[in-house]
Order: C-alpha cells, then sequence, then structure tokens
C-alpha cells in the first residue's frame, strides 16, 4: 500500500541528544518527502481514472487508456490484448488494430494463464529499440481482469527503472480501467447486436421496398403499354362507328348494331380507364383538377348519361334539389362528375323496380349529394367490402357487368376532394349512397366548354377552306379521323410518319395537324420540334394525340413546349371538332338538337301490361312471343317491324327491350296477354 514502507512503527521512539535529533528530522524528512510523492502518485492516478470515465465508447477507452499508460508510465510501444465475445483484438498505442487467430507473445500468455503480472528485464527481442537503448529497460506485462474474469493483457515494452515507482499504484488503475473496459465491452457488444439486427432490418425493408417499386413500376408500365395496346384498336372501332353512325342513309337495323358496337367499346374503354385509374390511386398520382362550373349543369349531364339506361328497364329516375344551387362552383368537376355517374349507374344496375333518385343540397360552402334506389340492398355484411377494388356480390358477379371497382375508386375520389362516401342500404329495400365535399360559390361564368348544341352536320357556308393535315402511324386511327373531317367539309391530307408531315407542312401549307405522339422512325413530338423550324409553321396548330393515357406522356409533350395541346385516344368526333373550334375558331352547322331534359324528376319509361297490346293483331304478337322464346332477336325486330297499328311508345318499349335482350320480360307480357 501506499505509504506502508515510511519507516515509522509503533515502538520507535526518538534518539537522545543532538544525534538522535538529527536522526529523527532525516527520518521526518524522508516520511515527508513519501507522502509528498504518494501523494502526487494518487493524484496522478486519480487524474487519469477520471480522464478514462470520460472517454465514450469501447475504441476511445482503448485508445485514451494506451495513451495515458504511454505518457504516465512510459514505455516506447504499449500493447492491449483484450477479447470481444471470445474474439482476440490486438490494439496498440499508435492506433492499429487487428484481430490475430491467436496470442503470439509468450508472457502475455502466461500472464494471461496466471493471472498475475509480469516483469521482463532487456526483453530486446520484442522490442523494435537498439540493444544499446535497451540497457536497464524491462518489458512489463499485467493482466486486466474483474475478479476472476479476464478482461485483456496490457503489455508496455522498454520501459525505464523510474516507472518502477509507480508500481505500487498501478493496481488501482488497472482494476478500475479493466472494470471500465469490461464495461464498455459488453456495452459495445449489446450495442453491435442491436446495430446489426437494425442493419439486417434496414437492409430487408430497403430490399422489399426496392423489389415492391421496382413490382409498382413494372406493373405501371405494363398497363401503360396494355392502355396503348388497346386503346389503338379502340380508336379505330369507336371511331368508325360514330363514323358510320352518321351516314344518314343507315337502316334501322344497322344503326341498332352500331349502337350495340358503341356500347361495347365505351364499356371496355370504361373499363381500361377504371384499371387505369385503380393504378394511379395504388401510386398516389391521384390530384385535384379545379375548374369553375356550373352544378346545375352538372347534374343535368350526369343524368342525361344515365337516362336511357334508367328508361331501358322502365325505372323512374328522378333528382331533387334540396337547396337553390349557386350559378358557378369551383371545384373538381371531373371526379364528381365521374362518382356521380358510377353511384346512379349502380343504383339502375342493381334496382329490378322503382326509382333511383338524386338529391343534390346546398349550404353555402359544401354540396351534399345521396343517390337512393329501390334496389336490391346490399346484406351488411358485405357493405365495407363493396368499396374494396374488385369487391362484387354474389348477385352482381351473376350479372356479369362490371368488374367491381367503381366503388373503391368513387371512395377515393370523395376522400381526394375532401368528404367521406357513406352507404346506407337495406336487402330487398334498397340503397342509399351520400357525401358531402366543400365548392367555393363563383360569380363568373366557367370557360367556353363543348359544342354541346346537337350534333355538327358539316362546316357554315362562310368558312374557308381549312387544310387539316392528320399524322398517324396506324392506318384505321388516320383513316376514320381523315373520312369524319371530309366528311364535315375540311380538306384533309395524311401522313403515316413525321417525314411525310414535313414535306407537307412545306408543299402543302395545313392550317391544322393532328399528330399522333408514339411513331415509328421519327415521333410526334420530334416531327413538332421540326415543324417549328419551318418559315410559317411557328404557331400553327399542332394538337398531340396518343392512345397512352398516362400523365407522364402528356407532361413530356406539354413540356416538349412545340404543340399545341395533348388529346387522348380514342377521342370522340366532338372532341375533335371542339378542337378544331378552339384553336382555328372553326364555325359549324348543326342538326336541330334534341330537346334536353330539365334537372327535375325525369320522365320514367313505364311497365307495360297486357292492356298496352289490345290494338295489335294477335298474330303478330304471337310471332313476337316465338321470337323472344328462342332468343331471335332477328325475328323479334321482323314482328315488332310489322307491327303497324301498336301506339308508337308501346312500339318504342318493346324495341328497347328486344335490344336489350330482355327477352324474360316479352315473354312475361306476352304470356300473360295471350288471347
Ligand atoms: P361494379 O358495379 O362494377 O360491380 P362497384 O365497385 O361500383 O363495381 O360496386 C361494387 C359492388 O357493390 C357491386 O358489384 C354490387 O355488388 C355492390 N353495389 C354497388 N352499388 C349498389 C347498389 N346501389 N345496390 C346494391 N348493390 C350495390
Amino acid at each position: 500500500m501506499p505509504g506502508a514502507d515510511d519507516g515509522s512503527t509503533a515502538g520507535d521512539s526518538p534518539g537522545n541528544g543532538l544525534e538522535g535529533d538529527a536522526r529523527e528530522l532525516a527520518r521526518l524528512n524522508e516520511r515527508l518527502r513519501r507522502l509528498a510523492a504518494d501523494k502526487a502518485y494518487l493524484q496522478l492516478v486519480n487524474h487519469l481514472m477520471t480522464r478514462l470515465s470520460n472517454l465514450p465508447g469501447l475504441d476511445n477507452l482503448i485508445q485514451g487508456f494506451l495513451q495515458c499508460v504511454s505518457d504516465t508510465i512510459g514505455g516506447t510501444n504499449v500493447l492491449l490484448y483484450y477479447w470481444i465475445k471470445g474474439v482476440l483484438h490486438r490494439a496498440d498505442v499508435y492506433g492499429n488494430r487487428c484481430e490475430p487467430e491467436g496470442i503470439d507473445d509468450p508472457g502475455v500468455d502466461e500472464a494471461a494463464i496466471n493471472l498475475q503480472p509480469l516483469q521482463i528485464e532487456h526483453d530486446i527481442v520484442s522490442a523494435k529499440m537498439r540493444p544499446s537503448a535497451m540497457v536497464g529497460a524491462w518489458t512489463w506485462i499485467y493482466p486486466l481482469a474483474v475478479g476472476e474474469d479476464l478482461v485483456g493483457v496490457l503489455k508496455i515494452e522498454n520501459l525505464h527503472m523510474s516507472s518502477r515507482e509507480m508500481q505500487a499504484y498501478l493496481p488501482n488503475f488497472f482494476a478500475f480501467a479493466a472494470a471500465l473496459l469490461k464495461n464498455d465491452i459488453q456495452g459495445f457488444w449489446l450495442l453491435k447486436e442491436a446495430y446489426d439486427e437494425l442493419q439486417a432490418t434496414i437492409l430487408s425493408l430497403a430490399a422489399a421496398r426496392e423489389a415492391a417499386e421496382a413490382a409498382s413500376r413494372a406493373k405501371n408500365s405494363f398497363l401503360a403499354n396494355m392502355s396503348h395496346e388497346l386503346r389503338t384498336p379502340l380508336n379505330a372501332i369507336l371511331g368508325f362507328s360514330q363514323l358510320l353512325a352518321r351516314e344518314p342513309t343507315l337502316g334501322a337495323k344497322q344503326r341498332a348494331n352500331l349502337q350495340a358496337i358503341q356500347h361495347s367499346g365505351q364499356h371496355l374503354l370504361e373499363l381500361i380507364n377504371d384499371i387505369l385509374e385503380l393504378s394511379r390511386i395504388e401510386a398516389g398520382q391521384l390530384q385535384l383538377k379545379t375548374e369553375t362550373f356550373s352544378l346545375a349543369a352538372l347534374v343535368e349531364t350526369v343524368l342525361e348519361m344515365v337516362q336511357g339506361r334508367a328508361q331501358a328497364k322502365g325505372l323512374q329516375l328522378a333528382c331533387e334539389c334540396l337547396a337553390e344551387l349557386p350559378a358557378h362552383v369551383e371545384g373538381d368537376c371531373h371526379h364528381l362528375r365521374q362518382v356521380l355517374i358510377n353511384l346512379l349507374s349502380n343504383g339502375i344496375k342493381y334496382t329490378i323496380a322503382g326509382c333511383v333518385t338524386l338529391r343534390v343540397d346546398w349550404d353555402g360552402q359544401h354540396a351534399s349529394f345521396a343517390v337512393e334506389d329501390t334496389g336490391i340492398g346490399i346484406p351488411e355484411a358485405e357493405r365495407e367490402k363493396v368499396f374494396t377494388s374488385f369487391y362484387q356480390t354474389d348477385f352482381a358477379s351473376k350479372q356479369g357487368e362490371g368488374v367491381g371497382l367503381g366503388l373503391a375508386i368513387s371512395r377515393d375520389y370523395v376522400r381526394l376532394m375532401g368528404g367521406e362516401l357513406q352507404v346506407e342500404s337495406r336487402v330487398g329495400v334498397g340503397s342509399r349512397f351520400a357525401f358531402r365535399v366543400p365548392l367555393l360559390a363563383r360569380d363568373v361564368a366557367p370557360a367556353a366548354g363543348d359544342c354541346g348544341i346537337g350534333e355538327i352536320v358539316g362546316l357554315s357556308e362562310e368558312q374557308p377552306n381549312w387544310r387539316v393535315l392528320v399524322v398517324d402511324d396506324d392506318a384505321d386511327g388516320r383513316t376514320w379521323l381523315s373520312q369524319l373531317l371530309q366528311g364535315a367539309g375540311f380538306e384533309v391530307r395524311v401522313a403515316a410518319h413525321g417525314g411525310d408531315a414535313l414535306v407537307l407542312c412545306t408543299t402543302w401549307r395545313p392550317h391544322f395537324i393532328w399528330m399522333d405522339v408514339h411513331m415509328p422512325v421519327m415521333n410526334g413530338i420530334e416531327a413538332c420540334a421540326q415543324i417549328r423550324a419551318i418559315p410559317g409553321c411557328e404557331s400553327l396548330p399542332i394538337v398531340a394525340v396518343s392512345a397512352t393515357a398516362h400523365e407522364d406522356t402528356q407532361d413530356q409533350v406539354l413540356a416538349s413546349g412545340c404543340c399545341t395541346d395533348f388529346l387522348i385516344k380514342p377521342m370522340s368526333a366532338e372532341d375533335a371538332f371542339a378542337t378544331m373550334r378552339k384553336f382555328l375558331g372553326v364555325q359549324y352547322r348543326y342538326a336541330p338538337a334534341a330537346a334536353t331534359p330539365a334537372v327535375g324528376a325525369v320522365a320514367p319509361s313505364r311497365d307495360l301490361e297486357a292492356g298496352d297490346l289490345a290494338q295489335i293483331p294477335s298474330q303478330q304478337l304471337h310471332k313476337l312471343l316465338q321470337a323472344a322464346k328462342t332468343l331471335d332477336a332477328d325475328a323479334a325486330r321482323e314482328a315488332l317491324h310489322a307491327m303497324s297499328d301498336a301506339p308508337a311508345d308501346v312500339a318504342q318499349i318493346l324495341r328497347q327491350w328486344v335490344e336489350d335482350y330482355r327477352f324474360d320480360r316479352i315473354t312475361k307480357l306476352l304470356s300473360s296477354s295471350s288471347r
């Protein structure tokens, strides 16, 4: 112990006289000197301990420990062997670290086994100094242990004798360092385990995320490509059928067949749009499209759009406005229309008899909508599920209409607009889908929209000779559009690729260009850029069209800065005419517009009763019944054609039933009225 050998003992007594005094004085001086040295060493050890305790982290502790030893004890090379979870590590005072396979030093090995310090004189072999400098030098090896638990072994090479004076104080310091080291190694290990675990989790999450993103990218690009592949032929189907429908010589039968083609094409287009929309929602790409519009006009339009379907099923379609609507509102007209059409279509689809009612309310800041039907209803257990993508109730999937996407998309649209779509329903009684969305009342009129005033039959008389160039690599695509435009009185030329378009721009000087975006050799954007460089074509209206409905394509086209506008295929004849009116100021001649029903109660298509058939000869009714029983639509049409005595409204309803293949209704009616 420090101070234990200070020379004073209990029985020591000072001698007599001067000599005795001098001896006593010398003894006291020596004791004082030793006490002062003890104090200095104790202070040093205390300082070292404080220094070590303030070193955060295992690496810092080891480095600090070696540095303390080197600074205060001396030695030219200070090494520490230590174990972390059984793995041997070696660190030196210069900051070098390694993991040796085993202890490569017999002295260290011995100290580790015996847990006893070693002091070896002139350890010239392991020291890295010149032999002359080794004279009087020592190597010290200290096991660092906490009790019996060996934490590490310290080796100090080339230590000079003066340092031996510290020996008495070192055990305390080393015991303290061993305890700190043990503690930090444990902490380090726990931290390392947690860190490794975290790293593994981060890596697996990153891998999962990358896989999900790759799958999502692959899905989006697949959908975009598929949509393009499907829209290109659909463009031709819908385009040519619209063209045919404009033929005045068309017979009733052909017109009906054409309607069936258009109806199916439109249905297919809606499915493609729904699936694309779902992928947009999943990719978080849904965005509000705010514009100023008339709420009353919107309601009228959606009612008009579904009215035919309601009539064909003999359902009453009604609208109740519970408050005065503002002249115009600002909001997402596009998504609102989609939701209302979907809810009304569902109401009609899932109602066998009775009515479907749209209720609209306005409180100054919000519009509330409710679509009520007297249909089959939705069992309670399925009421939430119907909002899940691709979910259909048994009844719906047996009917084979739809794919179960409408409500999922509608709910997302309503949420996007700041509302929540709710459902109430009773099986066999009916359903009510309702939501409320914030809208801003506006005084200003909306921008002029579609033509909307009857079918365009041609250019008005005073119009110039408009030259229009249609550029499309798809032969069907360019043929229907050029025929449509020629039919209306435009002068049209076609080009199958960008190169031909450039030539025609210089030689023929079109007033307007329809430009397909995706074409081989030179795509539409490139062709547009080159056309812009032709003198006189700088402000020529060039409208890009693409069957790719992804907004990226649209952004890319508009960002190029050389196309005037962008339309998605299939585009309708109305879209084509409206676009040319917008950019050329073209004036059209219109067919007399059909009367548009006002918002309010819409006349229902009534069900027929036996009494309605009273004026029709039974022979003719019999023919119709036979045709209905054998599901022969042609024979049924023939039978109807022959019924010249039938009242017009009755004949109209029967014709609609035939077109809708509602032979069940015809059979039921005629069987009950057979005379
Ligand atoms: P879809 O009508 O194309 O099947 P939706 O997502 O619009 O898809 O509707 C999901 C399901 O919810 C439908 O299949 C139908 O079973 C049920 N459903 C929706 N609206 C009604 C309704 N008004 N009455 C009864 N069932 C409905």
